[in-house]
């Protein structure tokens, strides 16, 4: 198995179910609602998923998040 992680991106298993399903924000996990852009995809158990995140940017402060 090579697990290479994307940089920048959370981990998969990390997220609540509605973050996986692109339902909430991947980064702030506030509901995207008809809006949000593609942050990236990263693949977990074989399975791709592709990451939703506010846009233009997260309202809320993301903590560890240097921007
Ligand atoms: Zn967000």
């Amino acid at each position: 198995m090579s697990g290479r992680p994307v940089t920048g991106l959370p981990r998969i298993d990390l997220l609540t179910p509605r973050q996986q399903m692109a339902m909430n924000c991947a980064r702030c996990a506030q509901h995207l609602g008809m809006s949000g852009r593609v942050w990236g995809e990263v693949r977990h158990q074989g399975l791709l998923f592709r990451l939703w995140i506010c846009v233009p940017d997260c309202s809320t402060p993301v903590p560890g998040d240097p921007a």
